[in-house]
């Protein structure tokens, strides 16, 4: 029965249920950050407390949809979120669960601001954009997830080169024109060579991204250590080995290579369905 004769509008609502039995990635980055990191006085190339805060906001929803949501990557401004195939969260309608999580993330950000920026004032409110795809495939989610990963590590090549060049004396511009065209390795070469900077001695959680998840049934990570179980609202630091050794947090945040095989082998239950 009709409450009222207007509530025939509600027929014009758009049916948007996610394909069951797919994965679905929410990713979500952040609106002008270039501006936002400059505002805020962001270490360049890489602010570990800001990198920090984003580990923060992104437990945030792996705690509120914790059995709903298998996993999340995140890097720079960025952050994916996976959701489990069967999940059949708010009846798997896109708009709900897209606006949820990424308006959760945005008030997490801003909520854990102090603990990880300390006495850096927060000058307005920051704002995110999301989308959701679908991927059928277990090797799409796994390419997906490739993908996000190998941009992290060219991206972070490139201004870990290039933010050298501008501390050694080089304007913007003069670092573009030198990067211009440059390889992995002519980039590893010219950071070693000329600044003493061996790429791989970088913080793994600048080069590997973020790969936060509630509990890694095998206790086994694959290749490169980097981990910390982390309490509520405390993102973990990017130590290489089981940094701290409290243990009785919930989540787990990893600094490690997701594009080979060997993570997910030890780590099967990540990927079941
Ligand atoms: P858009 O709104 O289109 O996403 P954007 O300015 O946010 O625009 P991105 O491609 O998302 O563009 O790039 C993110 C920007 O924020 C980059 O310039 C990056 O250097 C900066 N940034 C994000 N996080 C950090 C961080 N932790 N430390 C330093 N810089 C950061
Ligand atoms: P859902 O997540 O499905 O939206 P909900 O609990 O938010 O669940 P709503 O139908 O949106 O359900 O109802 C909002 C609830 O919040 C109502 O119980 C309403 O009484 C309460 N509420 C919201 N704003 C106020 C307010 N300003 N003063 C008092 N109660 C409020
Ligand atoms: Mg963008
Ligand atoms: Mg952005
Ligand atoms: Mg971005
Ligand atoms: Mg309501
Ligand atoms: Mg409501």
């Amino acid at each position: 029965m009709a409450c009222s004769r207007f509530e025939y509008v509600k027929a014009f609502e758009r049916h948007d249920r996610l394909l069951p039995g797919c994965w679905a990635v929410i990713r979500l980055d952040g609106r002008s950050f270039t501006n936002f990191s400059k505002a805020h006085a962001f270490a360049k190339p890489n602010d570990s407390r800001a990198l920090r805060l984003c580990n923060a906001a992104a437990e945030a929803v792996l705690r509120d949809f914790d059995q709903h949501l298998a996993f999340a990557y995140g890097e720079s401004d960025e952050f994916s979120f996976v959701l489990k195939r069967q999940s059949a969260l708010f009846a798997r309608r896109e708009s709900k669960i897209l606006s949820t999580v990424v308006s959760l993330f945005s008030s997490a950000y801003v909520f854990y601001w102090n603990k990880f920026m300390g006495d850096v004032p927060l000058k307005g409110p920051p704002s995110f954009d999301g989308r959701v795809v679908l991927y059928p495939t277990t090797k799409h989610l796994r390419d997906y997830l490739a993908w996000r990963q190998a941009d992290t590590h060219v991206n972070n090549l490139f201004n870990t080169a290039f933010w050298a060049l501008v501390k050694g004396g080089k304007s913007q511009r003069e670092s573009e024109e030198i990067l211009k065209g440059t390889s992995s390795k002519e980039k590893n070469e010219m950071l070693f060579t000329e600044y003493g900077i061996n790429y791989n001695d970088e913080d793994a959680m600048f080069r590997k991204g973020s790969f936060i998840v509630s509990n890694l049934p095998s206790g086994r990570w694959g290749g490169e250590v980097s981990l910390k179980r982390t309490r509520e609202g405390e993102a973990a630091s990017s130590e290489c080995g089981m940094a701290g050794g409290d243990g009785d947090g919930k989540f787990v945040t990893l600094h490690v290579d997701i594009i080979g095989d060997t993570f997910w082998n030890e780590n099967p239950d990540l990927l079941a369905p």
